[in-house]
């Protein structure tokens, strides 16, 4: 389970502070190394560090913490509060257009989920809101990308708006659009490619389709097992697409996952899903309370 390693190292240090009926400025100088030091292993960004660090610390030597009865607990109620604000405090829905159709368009690195993110996706609007999706193959580059697509719509039965890899992928989101409406499909999510680095290539061809097919939700989608990279990754696309929404993937893997802590804070963009299997049922809202408190396990 990811988090594994930064849980029981805080935990660790918080059963130290709860058994101890009164906490010194001392104890909280060392706990906040120790927790320091978890999010570092973490991998979550040494800034995002240092600024959380410093708001627990501030919380934590206020009088009404260091007077309580259960100062331990006070400061692990603070440091939950604290993670769960780092994330982004409420889980944020997804963008749904007032008047249909909803674009949504998915963004990433190769490799990161977006074909597969892209079909959960479908299949939660359907189940969750009553939608009927179209599936965009606006990945062309890709080997096996539009095959692979075309595999998840049949498997959920969502239908594939599929032009091959001869046309260009502005082109295939415009007539995607045309043909969403004409059959009265009022979400369309438009898989786009990813390249192993951002290029500007790449960057040129998203914004062109942003551009005209006007998305009312840009999804990076982010591998969690890159851990730094992958928030470079967000930083880089929020810069040049002004992102919406972030789903990190392969949160069931062995990821150190201090990327969940540190996405929100560097782009101000809600992580909105986490991908936690390889299924199409495998996709989850994200929960920053909840997140927070298995970090605290
Ligand atoms: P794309 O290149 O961004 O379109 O990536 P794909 O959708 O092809 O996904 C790359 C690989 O990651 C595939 O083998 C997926 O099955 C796998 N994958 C995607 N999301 C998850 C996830 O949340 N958990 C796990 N375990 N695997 C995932």
């Amino acid at each position: 389970m990811a988090f594994e390693g930064l849980g029981e190292r805080l935990q660790a240090t918080m059963d130290r502070i709860k058994s101890k009926g009164k906490v010194s400025e001392a104890d909280v100088k060392v706990m906040m190394r120790e927790v320091r030091l978890a999010l570092l292993e973490a991998d979550v960004n040494f800034k995002v560090v240092k600024q959380f660090i410093s708001q627990v610390r501030e919380r934590a030597l206020g009088s009404d913490v260091m007077q309580s009865l259960t100062p331990g607990q006070q400061v692990i109620k603070i440091v939950k509060e604290e993670l769960t604000e780092l994330m982004g405090g409420e889980n944020q829905k997804i963008n749904l257009a007032q008047k249909p159709p909803t674009v949504i368009m998915m963004v990433g690195l190769q490799g990161a989920g977006k074909t597969t993110t892209a079909g959960k996706l479908a299949l939660h609007l359907r189940k969750n809101y009553n939608k009927k999706p179209l599936l965009v193959a606006g990945d062309i580059y890709r080997p096996a990308a539009i095959d692979q697509l075309e595999t998840v719509g049949k498997q959920i039965d969502i239908p594939v708006f599929n032009l091959g890899d001869k046309v260009k992928p502005q082109e295939i989101a415009e007539k995607a659009l045309a043909h969403a409406k004409e059959e009265h499909l009022d979400t369309v999510i438009i898989d786009t490619a990813g390249r192993l680095h951002i290029d500007e290539d790449l960057m040129n061809e998203l914004k062109d389709i942003k551009e005209l097919s006007n998305p009312d939700e840009i999804m990076l989608v982010v591998d969690s097992m890159t851990g730094q990279d992958a928030v470079n990754v967000a930083e880089s696309f929020n810069d040049l697409l002004d992102i919406t929404g972030v789903t990190l993937t392969k949160l069931d893997g062995d990821t150190r996952g201090g990327a969940a802590l540190s996405i929100r804070s560097v782009t101000e963009k809600p992580i909105k899903f986490v991908g936690v299997s390889e299924k199409m049922d495998g996709l989850e809202s994200f929960h920053p309370d909840r997140m927070a408190q298995r970090i605290l396990g």
